[in-house]
């Protein structure tokens, strides 16, 4: 049964030989189309410097399509189905920043339309690194492709990252703006995709019993955890000029805070729901350059055996500057300065090469005012209960709370609540381009990140590069080389991440409890 239906379109992807096209776009367009959520008389022209023949392209679609699409619906893929879906690719090369490969693009685009996409709505996907951004909307504007001429839709989708800072991500919009409509403009953030992060939307709007307390009278703090065991593999040159800030918090790890904050939207629209995340993050208070160290704690894994694989230190890492002080872990102490949340802190972690690999967002409710039970906790550890949003891996939810251990005596012990996605739904496709990709083909901009949204983000991220900056500058000054503090791969993280938690009487969870 077909879930939704689009109408005709002509998808382009630019960066089509890359790894994101390849493992992932590909895949979600086959899915969506064989299970007929896409029209059949669907096109997809593929654009990317590589040489490709039309006939080699589809090769390596299929190669590609027969290794991930079954992963991602972990089952085994129907071969003959992919065979039948690689024809509807064809391949254009050309360069982002050639304005005549452009026009034979204008002309490839009118020849498909005229003999399979009649209504003429076009898709842009740019899966490319961003620095071609600006040439690629740039040529599509004065290639006359910023709209369809036979009167479809012409939208964009771009993937992060949005810039590098502030200033840059201002520029990027601008530059949008100037040939493209906001509504045109579909900023991809894969977080929101995904089914347990929409069910954050659902939990607080959907019941009864959460928003009561989801607030300053009931929650004492809120923790957000993005943690990956691995480190950075072979992608120094890329990540070393990003660090863990720009590459998870400024985007997903903020977006899941506006979720888990907002307050409720008027409506179910895009635009309801986008104005609440901006007036959250709106309300995130900026960190002066001189407090970054109060409020933000950084650090490096440094080299060292885990689970019997060794992890090279990132300094030591190809393509990594010796002296780098780009953090591979970032703890933040967010504060929210709205009625709902004055004095309830957020504190936000990521970071590679961690003790294990998931993404919860912890909900700790205040603490009982009087503690007449003996549950053998020491006072700092007196028992809160904790909402637990798993969002990877088991995903779920877990409420911990004490409960009588059973004999004569009155003693609590820590028991919890568990809500299995698995359990209760079985196995689930929900494979976020999917969702996003149908949405964007819909109109439907709900799930992706507006102009604005971008620019807070990173006005508040900006803030806390630059008192890192600061610290360099301050560092250098002295004549000193800053270093950031080195934690083994497979703990969590340096301890003053530790530290910024205990000074105010916390401690960091996993599903709820003291790991
Ligand atoms: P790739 O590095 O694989 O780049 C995609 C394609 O862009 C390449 O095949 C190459 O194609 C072209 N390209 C690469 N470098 C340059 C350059 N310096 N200048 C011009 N063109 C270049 O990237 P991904 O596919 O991994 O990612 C694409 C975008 O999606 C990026 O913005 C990334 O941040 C984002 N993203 C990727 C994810 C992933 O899982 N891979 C997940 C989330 C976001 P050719 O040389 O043939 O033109």
């Amino acid at each position: 049964m077909p879930r939704k239906s689009t109408p005709s379109v002509l998808i382009v992807i630019f960066g089509a030989s890359g790894d994101l096209a390849k493992r992932k776009l590909l895949p979600a367009l086959f899915h969506l189309w064989n299970e007929d959520s896409l029209p059949k008389s669907l096109r997809i022209l593929a654009y990317a410097r590589t040489q490709f023949s039309d006939a080699a392209y589809r090769d390596e679609a299929l190669k590609s399509l027969i290794e991930h699409a079954g992963d991602m619906h972990e089952g085994d893929v129907d071969q003959e189905a992919c065979r039948r879906f690689v024809k509807q690719i064809e391949y254009q090369t050309g360069a982002y920043d050639d304005p005549a490969a452009f026009d034979a693009l204008a002309e490839n685009i009118a020849t498909i339309d005229k003999a399979h996409n009649e209504a003429g709505n076009h898709l842009f996907y740019l899966a490319t690194p961003p620095n071609v951004f600006m040439p690629i909307t740039e040529n599509l504007a004065n290639a006359g492709l910023a709209s369809s001429s036979s009167g479809g839709w012409t939208r964009l989708i771009i993937e992060k990252p949005f810039g590098h800072d502030l200033a840059s991500a201002h520029a990027l919009n601008q530059h949008l703006h100037k040939n493209f409509a906001e509504d045109q403009v579909f900023r991809i953030d894969h977080y929101l995709g995904k089914e347990t992060v929409q069910n954050i939307f659902v939990l607080r709007f959907g019941n009864g019993i959460f928003e009561p307390i989801w607030n300053r009278n009931y929650v004492d703090h809120v923790q957000i955890t993005v943690a990956e065991t691995l480190g950075i593999g072979e992608r120094g040159g890329y990540y070393d000029r990003s660090g863990a800030l720009r590459d998870m918090v400024q985007n997903h790890m903020m977006q899941v805070m506006a979720l888990t904050a907002m307050e409720p939207p008027v409506g179910m629209d895009a635009k309801s729901i986008r104005d609440q995340k901006v007036n959250l993050l709106r309300s995130v208070q900026r960190i002066a350059p001189a407090d970054v160290e109060r409020f933000a704690v950084r650090g490096q894994y440094s080299g060292g055996g885990v689970d019997g694989r060794e992890v090279t230190a990132y300094l030591k890492t190809p393509e990594v500057e010796p002296d780098s002080t780009t953090e591979t872990f970032v703890a933040w102490r967010v504060g929210i300065d709205n009625w709902r949340w004055q004095g309830v802190p957020f504190y936000l972690r990521t970071g590679k090469a961690l003790a294990s690999k998931l993404t919860e967002v912890n909900i700790v409710f205040r603490k009982p005012p009087l503690m007449l039970v003996d549950n053998g906790d020491s006072p700092m550890q007196m028992p809160n209960n904790v909402l637990s949003l798993r969002i990877q891996p088991d995903e779920g939810i877990t409420l911990t709370f004490d409960a009588k251990k059973p004999g004569p005596l009155v003693e609590a012990e820590r028991v919890q609540m568990d809500f299995s996605y698995l359990k209760a739904f079985g196995a689930q496709r929900g494979e976020a381009y999917e969702r996003l990709i149908l949405d964007a083909l819909l109109g439907d901009s709900t799930l992706f990140i507006r102009h604005d949204e971008v620019e807070v983000a990173w006005d508040r991220v900006t803030a806390l590069l630059d008192g890192w900056e600061k610290q360099e500058k301050e560092a250098k000054t002295r004549g000193d080389t800053l270093r950031l503090p080195q934690y083994r791969p497979g703990t969590w993280g340096p301890a003053a991440a530790d530290e910024l938690l205990k000074r105010d009487g916390r401690y960091w969870r996993n599903n709820g409890v003291k790991r």
